[in-house]
């Protein structure tokens, strides 16, 4: 098949962080059929092309096989184009890829992220985002400032990968010579360049901190001028501290990700949490929440949500009407949609819940575990009114 004039094609040849990703975007389409080709793949280690070569092949006869036959071609185009794609060396750093394609809907976006994803390749009426939201929720952008009395490096780390934003250094004992001054003459000037660089550096983080979109910053260093700076720090700035721990000055790279992710991660579960607490509450005295599949998607429907709460598990068989978007979970599709006569497919009710939330304008919270969202089928949501 011919490209289309309007074939939307993204390709990035370098590490997308996946909070990059128009995430948005993707949730806004949607096909009448089974158009929409998703595959997630690793790519870190030197087994996993055989790996997902096997996968996609194993794959691509199911997908093919349960089709209609009308549709078969279409889907043959489709893996015409993302073949090659899929299956090519992996730039530096990069750990994963994901590829969303559609030869009659003129799509192609192929990411390469730096961390794994699960395998995946699911054929649906719109891309399979789930994986994608579930990467974004952990892996949300943070920043690391590492310090001393004399430097400061400020890291912006974005899906696992750092980066560098800023450099600032001072010589202190240039600035200030020794020769002639008493002892504590000396001490006293050299407190307060301390003190002068620290506030540059206090400068830096608030600029950068207010053009970036980030979880928090971890202030980091060997000394104890990190101390120093976070008591520095404007009470709005000091809000956004993960954490303060010992690095050395010259960490690499590879540890500033490290000891920044498990601070992340730990900050996240600490906030799927209070999420959760908070939907319980809501849910013990009758307040403004909902739990359970089909209250949700009422609630989303009538754009009420104002936080989906999921478990990160959560996954439930059902069918969407592919017109009226009528929605129905624990049910084989109908040939037909009772509603309006549209024709219906198979969904997981959990993704078509997610991309509705994102269309909503909703937030969206992924939970590890919890016993009063379990007894709800993993699925709640927070309500506006
Ligand atoms: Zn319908």
């Amino acid at each position: 098949m011919e490209p289309k004039e309007d074939f939307r094609r993204v390709e990035e040849m370098n590490l997308t962080p996946v909070t990059e990703i128009d995430i948005r975007g993707l949730a806004e389409i949607y096909d009448q059929l089974d158009v929409y080709l998703s595959v997630y793949l690793p790519t870190a280690s030197r087994d996993d092309e055989a790996k997902n070569r096997a996968f996609v092949d194993g794959r691509k006869r199911a997908i093919e096989a349960a089709l209609p036959s009308d549709q078969k071609e279409c889907f043959r185009e489709t893996m015409a184009i993302v073949d090659d794609l899929l299956f090519e060396k992996p730039i530096p750093g990069e750990r994963g890829r994901i590829v969303f394609a559609s030869a009659p809907a003129s799509l192609l976006a192929i990411y390469r992220i730096g961390i794994e994803p699960v395998r995946a390749m699911v054929l649906d009426t719109s891309p399979f985002l789930l994986p994608l939201a579930k990467l974004r929720d952990d892996y949300s952008d943070y920043g690391v400032l590492l310090l001393d009395s004399k430097e400061a490096r400020l890291f912006c780390v974005r899906s696992n990968v750092p980066q560098e934003m800023s450099h600032l250094s001072t010589d202190l004992m240039n600035k200030h010579k020794k020769g002639g001054w008493s002892q504590m003459r000396f001490n006293r000037l050299r407190k307060g360049a301390i003190k002068s660089f620290l506030s540059e550096v206090v400068e830096d983080v608030q600029d950068s901190c207010s053009r970036h979109q980030t979880r928090g910053i971890v202030i980091a260093g060997p000394g104890d001028a990190k101390h120093q700076l976070v008591e520095m720090l404007p009470a709005e700035m000091g809000k956004r501290v993960l954490a303060v721990v010992d690095l050395p000055i010259d960490a690499p790279g590879k540890d500033i990700v490290e000891v920044g992710d498990e601070i992340a991660i730990a900050d996240e579960r600490a906030r799927s949490e209070e999420r959760a607490e908070e939907l319980r509450a809501e849910i013990l005295k009758g307040g403004l929440a909902v739990r359970g599949v089909e209250e949700t998607r009422d609630a989303l429907n009538s754009g009420r949500v104002g936080v989906l709460v999921l478990l990160k598990d959560a996954s439930m068989p059902g069918w969407i009407c592919e017109r009226c978007q009528a929605l129905e979970a624990r049910r084989r599709p109908p040939p037909a949609c009772p509603s309006c006569g549209g024709p219906t497919s198979a969904v997981d009710v959990v993704e078509e819940l997610y991309e509705l939330a994102l269309r909503t304008g909703a937030e969206v919270e992924f939970v590890e575990e919890d016993s009063c969202l379990a007894s709800g089928e993993g699925v709640g949501a927070l309500l506006r009114y």
